[in-house]
């Protein structure tokens, strides 16, 4: 197993708490641990009970489902708290990863040859990693930057809706190196920075920039604003998800959408899919006030535009095209 998923930490805390039944939430990756951590949970005297939904960030702690259960714990594996109450007790285990970074780093350099100063970043599943990344950075000469906005837990972090860390150092490097697996925070990190991205992948033991992608994005991305200008119904989304529901921001653009001459219905749902968008044929393009990583991942497998509520701005003629980067392009951050 290359995480640490603290099952010591778990029956401490499960024999401290004492609770009856623990709800156990787990991101996709890790969900094939379940019934190991379920079993763990069983023999520290609670009953275990898992949610089989999809869960991507902290901002999606399942506490009406726990209710519903009567769970009087949650444990959550993956992500780092958000500031957001919830009213049942959550114990978070961050999930940090066990394998080296020292293959993919070094790979890495090639392609940092032409800067000095780099910007270092990552994802919780290595913030422990960070300070032997610098290392081997400033080995080979060059400067490092680990930026603290102070909004998430840790200096260097990046969350899929939160660069704060790397805008913060971004003006000071000239590039960014990120440490972890998967494309996605590497592209927000180029996105909200617009300084080149290189990626250092500790699982598959490669590195390589991200540039390209970045560019296919934003071209796609202005593909989905043309066709929204086109349209004359949409459907505005509204999170579910504790961490995502932003109802003042949909109901703000749904006035400017309907002060433009459009019609605009609020949609309220759990997971944003193709099929629950299907179910509404008369509306040309949505607005998502969730996540933005439907935007920026998914946006490809949606036969409809979804635009973040800054694209919308763009479409309304309310905010410029380069000003996107600089105010956030999807404008979604929780
Ligand atoms: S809103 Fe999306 S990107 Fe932000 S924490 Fe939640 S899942 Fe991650």
């Amino acid at each position: 197993m290359s995480f640490d998923l603290e099952e010591k930490r778990l029956k401490e805390e499960i024999k401290k708490r004492k609770p009856k039944i623990v709800f156990l939430q787990l991101p996709e990756g890790l969900k094939p641990e379940a019934p190991r951590l379920a079993a763990v949970v069983e023999e520290a005297g609670a009953l275990p009970i898992v949610s089989s939904d999809p869960c991507y960030g902290a901002c999606d702690i399942a506490v009406s489902e726990a209710k519903i259960l009567g769970a009087d714990l949650i444990i959550h594996y993956g992500h780092t708290p958000m500031t957001m109450n919830t009213d049942v007790p959550t114990v978070y285990v961050e999930v940090r990863a066990k394998i080296s970074i020292k293959e993919a780093v070094a790979n890495a350099l090639p392609y940092l040859e032409s800067w000095s100063k780099i910007g270092l970043v990552t994802t919780i599943q290595h913030v422990h990693q960070l300070d032997e990344a610098k290392n081997l950075l400033e080995a080979s000469g060059k400067t490092v930057l680990v930026g603290d906005a102070g909004r998430v837990k840790y200096s260097g972090q990046v969350l899929g809706c939160d660069f704060s860390n790397a805008q913060s150092v971004s003006e000071s490097v000239e590039a960014f190196l990120f440490v972890g697996g998967g494309r996605f925070h590497a592209m927000g990190v180029a996105l909200a920075t617009e300084k080149p991205t290189i990626i250092a992948d500790p699982y598959e033991k490669i590195a390589y920039p991200i540039q390209d992608q970045v560019r296919r994005v934003i071209m796609q991305r202005w593909g989905n604003i043309s066709e929204a200008k086109e349209a004359k119904s949409f459907g505005i989304l509204i999170s579910l998800k504790s961490g995502q529901i932003r109802l003042r921001e949909a109901i703000n653009i749904k006035k400017k959408l309907e002060h433009g001459g459009l019609t605009a219905t609020l949609l309220a749902l759990r997971e944003v899919t193709p099929s629950a968008l299907m179910q509404f044929p008369g509306i040309d393009a949505f607005v998502n006030t969730a996540c933005p990583r439907l935007s920026l991942d998914d946006a490809p497998i949606f036969r409809k535009p979804l635009l973040s509520l800054n694209e919308t701005l763009v479409m309304l003629g309310e905010m410029k095209w380069e000003d996107l980067l600089r105010r956030g392009w999807f404008g979604n951050a929780t």
